[in-house]
C-alpha cells in the first residue's frame, strides 16, 4: 500500500494527531536517512525532517537524493513538503500560506538528478506542472475545510543560500515573476518527479524579502513567525491525512515511463 509522507521542519506536525510514533533509519545508495512513522487512524504516515533531526544541515548540504530515494524505498506515493519563504509579492504577507505552482532554479552546487548518466542513464523529465495538480487540489480543499487561508498559486525561486538575498537580487527576481524565495524546493521537487512520486509544497511566508521593506531581516524574526503559524500547518496536515488517498493513480507516478520508469 502506498504511503503519504511529509517533509518539513521541526514542529510542522502535531504528534497529538498521530499514534504509535517511532523513529527509524534507512540505508540508501546515497546515504543513511532518518525518518519517523506514525499512524493517523489506520493510515501510516511518514515524516522526514529535511534539515536533519536536530536542524543541523544547511539547505545547500541537504542530501536531497538520499531523502527522496528513501521515501521511494518506503513505498511513498505522495509527498507534502513545507517550506519557509520570504515574500516578493506585497499581497503574500508574513504568516500566510502559499501553494506554489512553479519554480525558478537559482541553485549552484547541488546533486540534483537521479538521471546523471551513471546511476541510471539519461532522462529529461517534464516540468510543465512541477507540483502535482491532484495534491494541490487536496491541499486547497483541506484549507477550505479547516478555514485556513492559502494563496492558490505562486512562483518559488530557489536560491543556493545559506545567505539571504541582496535587494538587487530580489529586484531582479521580481522582474522574472517570482512571488516567494526559499532555499530548499530545488532539487527536492524535481527528484520527487524523477522518482515518480507526487509532490507539492506549502510555503509559509515568514518575512518580506530584502529591500521589500525598510527593516533588515533577522533569523530570529523568521523563526518567530514560523513558530506562531505552526498551528495552520498542523490543521492542514491533519486534514490531508484524513482526505488524501495516496493509492490514487496520478500522472506523476508515470513521469519517466518513456525512459523505462523509475525502479529501485
Ligand atoms: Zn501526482
Amino acid at each position: 500500500m502506498k504511503r503519504l509522507a511529509f517533509i518539513g521542519g521541526t514542529g510542522v506536525y502535531d504528534p497529538g494527531i498521530l499514534s504509535g510514533i517511532y523513529s527509524e533509519f534507512i540505508e540508501t545508495p546515497f546515504g543513511t536517512v532518518p525518518y519517523e512513522v506514525g499512524k493517523f487512524g489506520t493510515k501510516e504516515v511518514i515524516f522526514m525532517a529535511r534539515h536533519g533531526v536536530h536542524h543541523t544541515i544547511p539547505p545547500h548540504k541537504i542530501n536531497y537524493k538520499a531523502n527522496i530515494y528513501a521515501l521511494k524505498m518506503l513505498n511513498v506515493g505522495s509527498i507534502v513538503s513545507t517550506t519557509a519563504v520570504g515574500s516578493l509579492n506585497p499581497e503574500y504577507k508574513p504568516g500566510e500560506l502559499v501553494l506554489v505552482d512553479q519554480f525558478i532554479d537559482m541553485t549552484k552546487s547541488r546533486d540534483h538528478t537521479f538521471f546523471d548518466g551513471e546511476f541510471r542513464g539519461v532522462a529529461h523529465v517534464d516540468m510543465t506542472h512541477p507540483y502535482c495538480e491532484q495534491m494541490r487540489s487536496a491541499v486547497l480543499k483541506a484549507g477550505e475545510e479547516k478555514n485556513v487561508k492559502i494563496h492558490k498559486s505562486g512562483t518559488y525561486i530557489c536560491t543556493e543560500g545559506p545567505r539571504y538575498e541582496t535587494p538587487a537580487e530580489i529586484k531582479a527576481f521580481r522582474l522574472w515573476g517570482a512571488d516567494v524565495v526559499g532555499m530548499t524546493n530545488v532539487p527536492e521537487c524535481q527528484l520527487a518527479r524523477e522518482a515518480e512520486i507526487c509532490y507539492c509544497t506549502i510555503s509559509m511566508v515568514t518575512n518580506f524579502a530584502a529591500g521589500m521593506i525598510d527593516t533588515p531581516l533577522t533569523h530570529h524574526d523568521v523563526l518567530d513567525c514560523m513558530n506562531k503559524n505552526i498551528e495552520s500547518f498542523q490543521k492542514i496536515t491533519a486534514e490531508i491525512c484524513e482526505i488524501f488517498d495516496p493509492e490514487k493513480d496520478c500522472s506523476c507516478h508515470h513521469a519517466v515511463k518513456d525512459f523505462g520508469g523509475f525502479h529501485l
